[in-house]
């Protein structure tokens, strides 16, 4: 147990709680789509609630957990899906979300303090004819220094890649364990060391990341009979460079019923292609459509609706949120996280589709790795037990499938392909030798101080 007197003392004057019900909360993501994860995780809680306000803040109430040897849990959304911002062992949660406001867009870097909100984030940069490269399904509720910590792929990877690719984060400062805690400003390949690395490596106050110039995207709902046809149809969209293009997703038959607004419109049985497309692609979107045997369902300005509370954006059914609509209805089920191999990408689908279809309903996603584009994979499961998930699994990597597995606790058990380069591990050494921030997650590291408070 830490001592929470002690901590009250020296963060007086911050934005600091105790109660329960607050703290069970606040200790929480969405790591129960993982029955395996639900089984580690459910009722670990922190023991005090800390909201700073400005980086002074952060570096106050570090010092004073630092000096008490109180673990730090830093939140940002809490929409991760692994148990990121679930203290294993109390202590602090650290809540950024009242760090929130934009600093400056200069010669399109937007430099942005990492609790607000993504979809703020892009309104603002939108209203001067930027927006974001990538954002997750969860725009509507993530921050930004959540998704750079702890997500990373989403919306825009057909086009940019992921968060790992070399530019898509500009810099960060970021404040240390170290004694005294500093603010490091860290530039380019120096900053990767806290891309995706869940917050242990140090908690990122202010973030700077690339823009593009904004679209009027619009959302299109393409249905197929065939399924080949679907994923022959977005691979085709994938890469053709004419049509600009931000997200393009494939669900096999059984996964548009759970898709409230525009399940209607799917008529049954058809396997469906949700995509944000540029208006200047629009004709040869039905050109590339028509090739393909797909017919246009649906339409509408993405924008639109993801300003509008009571309306769904597609991708909103896209990405890890197709798990999600499944799971309002049916708390069966759980998912993967994949990635096809870049030759005969339609045919890796297929042979894990087919031998598979009764408790494995394919959800695929058009993304970009290292200059490459490929299908990733949100599949929902059937869930039976873990030894099966686990059979599946092999199943795929059988084939040649890559899997971040979404299964497990650590950074480096999870990644996989999703692994951002650099020296984790020793800049961690650095910046928290106590091993106090986020504790449990980085699975190689061991404390270099080891001396008692
Ligand atoms: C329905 C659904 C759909 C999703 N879709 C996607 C998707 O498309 N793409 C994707 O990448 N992810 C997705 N996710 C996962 C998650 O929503 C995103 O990764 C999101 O960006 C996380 O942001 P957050 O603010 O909620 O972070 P949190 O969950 O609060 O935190 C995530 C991790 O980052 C750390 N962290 C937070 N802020 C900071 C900071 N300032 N400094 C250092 N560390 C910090 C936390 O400690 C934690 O380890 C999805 C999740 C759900 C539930």
């Amino acid at each position: 147990m830490a001592d929470i007197a002690g901590l009250l003392a020296a963060l007086d004057g911050i934005e600091v709680s105790t109660d329960r019900a607050l703290l069970r909360q606040k200790s929480r993501d969405f790591y129960w789509y993982s029955p395996i994860l639900k089984a580690i995780l459910d009722g670990k809680a922190g023991e005090l609630y800390a909201r700073p306000k400005d980086e002074a803040e952060v570096l106050r109430i570090l010092a004073a957990c630092r000096a008490a040897r109180v673990p730090v849990t830093t939140r940002g959304g809490g929409t991760g899906n692994y148990g990121q911002c679930v203290p294993l062992e109390g202590g602090v949660i650290l809540d950024m979300t009242a760090m929130a406001k934009p600093i400056s867009l200069t010669d399109g870097v937007v430099d942005v303090e990492c609790g607000m909100k993504m979809i703020d984030l892009d309104l603002w940069a939108r209203d001067q004819g930027w927006e974001l490269k990538l954002w997750p399904s969860t725009k509507r509720t993530a921050t930004i220094g959540g998704f750079v910590a702890g997500g990373g792929a989403g919306v825009g990877g057909i086009a940019h890649g992921t968060m790992r690719e070399r530019g898509n984060l500009v810099g960060a400062r970021v404040a240390t364990m170290q004694d005294p805690p500093v603010v490091l400003d860290l530039e380019g390949d120096d900053a990767s060391p806290v891309n995706r690395t869940y917050g242990t490596t140090g908690i990122m106050t202010r973030i700077r990341l690339p823009l593009t110039p904004a679209q009027e995207w619009r959302d299109i709902a393409i249905g197929f009979e065939k399924f080949t046809d679907a994923s022959a149809f977005a691979l085709a969209l994938a890469f053709a460079d004419g049509i600009p293009k931000k997200m393009c997703a494939v669900f096999d038959s059984q996964l548009p019923p759970f898709f409230r607004a525009i399940a209607d419109s799917v008529p049954a049985g058809q396997s469906l292609v949700l995509t944000m497309v540029a208006p200047s692609g629009l004709r040869a979107l039905r050109d590339l459509a028509r090739d393909h045997n797909g017919t246009f369902l649906v339409e509408q300005s993405t924008v639109e609706a993801e300003r509008d509370p009571d309306k769904t954006p597609f991708y909103e059914y896209c990405w890890n949120h197709t798990t999600l609509q499944v799971l309002k209805k049916d708390r069966g089920v759980s998912y993967l996280q994949c990635r096809f191999p870049f030759e005969d990408t339609l045919a890796a689908i297929e042979a894990v589709r087919v031998p598979f279809r009764d408790e494995v309903w394919m959800h695929t996603e058009c993304v970009r790795f290292g200059g490459r584009t490929t299908m990733s994979a949100l599949p929902v499961i059937r869930w039976t037990s873990a030894e099966r998930m686990h059979e599946i699994m092999a199943a795929f990597e059988a084939v040649g499938i890559g899997i971040a597995n979404p299964h497990v606790l650590t950074i480096e058990e999870g990644s996989n392909y999703r692994r951002v380069p650099g020296d984790q591990l020793g800049f961690k050494q650095r910046t928290d030798p106590l091993g106090l921030l986020n504790p449990g997650k980085m699975r190689d590291f061991v404390p270099a101080e080891t001396t008692p408070a």
